[in-house]
């Protein structure tokens, strides 16, 4: 390394060879020591690049508005902006600053947001995992305009969410299932449904809404329950039974009950952190899907996910095949999901694949 860059400068990346490759910001405390800005190594990293990006990527997203209010405006690397996550519900947007490059352009970043139509508020959720790992201590509030209202509503495709990103997971909402909730309005209707791992309910509602018999929705926090409930309210439909508990007994007890249903969704948390979790994530993914394809009813349909990076989509379906096969269930693929349009990854960047879903059918 030559100089003393700090955290967050701009540095040049070289080959050994000594051949300049690009433009990077410098995480001196990461294990991802440089960001890549550019491969272009004469380009300037300047605000007119980074407000440049974040005005394209979220021009990127305008064909979604026709569907939903709710869109990821910046993902990270997929946009050129690594350690940016911009997602916007309604007239709000809420930014999280994950590396020590974002965090050094965090006011030309929050002024090309704020500078979108028909954005009122802009809120930081900056306590994501990864700032640890860059050295950035956590950072949470109001960066532009209004201060957030309690609870924003979103529309998607005729549905209504309360989005209470000051306080839930992630930036509070799962903008990357959103192709899923257009799979289950197509399988819900006459059938028996368990959404495990349902947080506030968005699968529940849809199924309760296009028809579903029963709809169960099992979650280990109670907070996520009662958004449930709120949400189905907002549908005008019935919340239905809620178990709060860990999925992992819960499930082993519904089995132990004889419970069964016919449309299972299996959603759980990000289970390996990182690639050395993957052994262990292994086994966890496993033992759910051979709970939930024993609860599975006969012509049933499961929708499983995986949304740990550290796990193929191979290996991912390889576990699958492990739990249908010690269940002693045929289960045949109808479908796949996987991340939706304003989750993009680059052929360049693969790493940015993350999330990925089995639509299976039973004998
Ligand atoms: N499918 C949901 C998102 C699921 S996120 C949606 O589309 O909105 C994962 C959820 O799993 C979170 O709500 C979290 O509270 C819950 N969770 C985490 N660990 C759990 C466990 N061991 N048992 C049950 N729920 C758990």
């Amino acid at each position: 390394m030559e100089g003393n860059p700090l955290a967050g400068d701009t540095v040049v990346v070289a080959s050994a060879s000594g051949e300049a490759l690009g433009r990077a910001a410098y995480s001196p405390a990461s294990r991802l020591r440089a960001r890549m800005w550019t491969f272009d190594a004469e380009a300037a990293v300047d605000a007119a690049l980074i407000a440049g990006r974040v005005g394209s990527a979220a021009a990127r997203r305008n064909g979604l508005c026709s569907i939903t209010d709710a869109t990821r405006l910046v993902f990270s690397e997929a946009d050129g902006l690594p350690g940016v996550i911009a997602d916007r519900y309604g007239d709000s947007v809420v930014v999280q600053l994950g590396s020590a490059g974002a965090e050094r352009w965090r006011d030309v970043i929050a002024d090309a947001l704020f500078a979108l139509p028909g954005v009122r508020c802009m809120y930081e959720r900056s306590d994501v995992d990864g700032r640890e790992r860059e050295g950035l201590k956590p950072r949470v509030g109001t960066l532009r305009g209004e201060e957030p209202d309690a609870d924003t509503i979103v529309g998607e495709r005729g549905f209504r969410y309360a989005v209470g990103f000051t306080a839930g997971q992630k930036t509070g909402f799962y903008l990357d299932q959103r192709d899923a909730r257009a799979a289950i309005a197509t399988f819900a209707a006459g059938r028996t449904v368990l959404n495990a791992f349902s947080y506030t309910g968005a699968f529940s509602v849809i199924a309760a809404a296009k028809g579903a018999t029963s709809v169960t929705s099992l979650d280990s926090s109670g907070p996520a329950l009662a958004g449930a409930r709120r949400n189905a309210e907002l549908n005008n439909v019935e919340a239905g039974e809620q178990i709060e508990g860990d999925a992992f007994a819960e499930l082993r007890t519904l089995r132990d009950r004889a419970r069964s249903f016919d449309l299972i969704m299996l959603d759980p948390p990000k289970l390996a952190q990182t690639e050395a979790h993957v052994a262990r994530a292994t086994r966890a993914y496993k033992d759910l899907n051979l709970l939930a394809a024993k609860l599975l009813n006969p012509g049933g349909i499961l929708m499983t996910f995986s949304c740990s990076g550290g796990v193929s989509d191979e290996l991912f379906q390889k576990v699958v095949a492990g739990a249908a096969l010690d269940a002693k269930r045929n289960l045949r693929i109808i479908g796949k999901l996987g991340q939706p349009s304003d989750h993009p990854v680059p052929l360049a960047f693969p790493e940015a694949a993350y999330l990925k879903g089995l639509i299976l059918e039973a004998d």
